[in-house]
């Protein structure tokens, strides 16, 4: 067993140790000390990383012998004494998620009678699953509550027991584990059996903010955010409000409503401006069939179209002229493409695009009436040689 310093001493961040075994598991070097008070991933909170006798800790492990296993880049030798020495911003980051997790679960078990399945604790938040629903009022509810456990700064003492008088205690959860147990108790709010790192006050938690809330597995999932991480999720959004604000130039509560009306502006201009290329379309049309005047075909690249344009100009121009086959590109590469034919035309206008499509690449498709394509590479020379052969002489 190694002594667990962190049970009784949270806030301690270096100490000495005597290595007791060292062994090399999958090429990493494994050390045991007598004591330590590096955390060993458990409990859905995350290893602690520093260092010890100067070299790395890489990861911390949590033995089912009840030995705690640092992984480390330096050796040493069973007998040698060590100073260990954890990374104090990262633990006390843990502890404010850990701790804020014990009031936020404690806040819906009280108000509401939901219990709190499981906990886990990722880089940038952490999250609880909650074995029922919960609406989005009662979320602020135990919110609002949690945070005023906090700003009452009340003490969160730690207290050992026997399995026995744990039993007659009111615990907010029972423990699955035999033997002594560790109980974290916030002051009249809550008593948990935990082998986590707390803080010593509840004002050391800073505050408690949910990030969000969905369903999940018949329950609910809520994600949270204490201390420090609240702070660096308020700067993220701050920083990107403020990106947003300068493009919109209204207040962050205005924003959802200003960006519904600048969509909505948007796809009525798009209409209009659909409207006045179909008409353009037309006149397109027209000059295409006076400089093309008397000829079947028509082979041709039109600058400042999309494909819908081409195909607005394509249709006008068969609709006047069955007989003509026309194939409208853009002057751009890779180029678009739209074929039609008129009503008295015999060329296979699917057939024709296909074979583009095979010649110079890209996809499209059609009927024999009508075709559209894009991704082509080559130049009007080559598509109007490869068109030329496909035609019905
Ligand atoms: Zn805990």
């Amino acid at each position: 067993m190694t002594n667990r310093l962190y049970y009784t001493e949270p806030y301690r961040t270096e100490f000495d140790a005597t290595v007791v075994a060292v062994g090399v598991i999958d090429g990493r070097t494994h050390v045991t000390l007598d004591q330590t008070a590096f955390y060993p991933t458990s409990g859905g909170q995350p290893f602690d990383t520093g260092t010890l006798g100067g070299a790395a800790i890489s990861e911390v492990i949590d033995r089912e012998d009840g030995t705690i296993a640092h992984v480390t880049s330096g050796s040493h030798k069973i007998g040698e004494v060590v100073q260990g020495a954890i990374d104090w911003a990262r633990r006390f980051d843990h502890m404010q998620q850990h701790t804020g997790q014990h009031v936020l679960s404690a806040a819906f078990d009280r108000l509401f009678g939901v219990r709190t399945e499981s906990f886990h604790m990722g880089t940038l938040s952490a999250t609880i699953d909650l074995a029922r629903e919960v609406s989005a009022k009662q979320v602020a509810t135990a919110e609002d509550e949690a945070n005023r456990i906090v700003w009452e700064d009340r003490p969160v003492a730690i207290r050992f027991a026997t399995a026995e008088e744990a039993a007659k205690l009111p615990l907010r959860k029972e423990s699955i584990r035999t033997g002594p147990l560790r109980l974290i108790d916030v002051e009249n709010f809550d008593l948990s059996a935990c082998g986590g790192t707390h803080v010593a006050r509840t004002g050391g938690i800073g505050v408690i903010a949910v990030g969000g809330s969905e369903k999940f597995r018949g329950g609910a999932r809520v994600e949270f955010l204490c201390g420090g991480r609240a702070l660096n999720r308020f700067r993220l959004w701050r920083d990107s409000l403020a990106a947003t604000q300068r493009f919109l130039s209204v207040a962050p509560e205005e924003m959802a409503a200003a960006i519904e009306r600048m969509q909505a502006d948007s796809k009525a201009q798009q209409r209009t401006l659909r409207g006045f290329q179909e008409k353009l379309a037309i006149h397109e049309a027209h000059a295409l069939l006076e400089k093309a005047w008397g000829q079947a075909v028509i082979i041709a690249a039109i600058e400042g179209w999309d494909a819908q344009g081409l195909k607005a100009i394509a249709v006008a121009a068969v609709a006047e002229t069955p007989n003509l086959v026309v194939a409208l590109f853009t002057a751009t590469t890779p180029a678009l493409v739209v074929i039609a034919r008129g009503t008295a035309a015999t060329a296979d206008a699917g057939a024709m695009l296909k074979s583009l499509v095979a010649q110079f690449g890209g996809k499209g498709g059609g009927r024999p009436d009508l075709a559209q394509g894009g991704g082509l590479n080559g130049t009007m020379a080559q598509f109007q040689d490869a068109l030329q052969l496909l035609l019905p002489q």
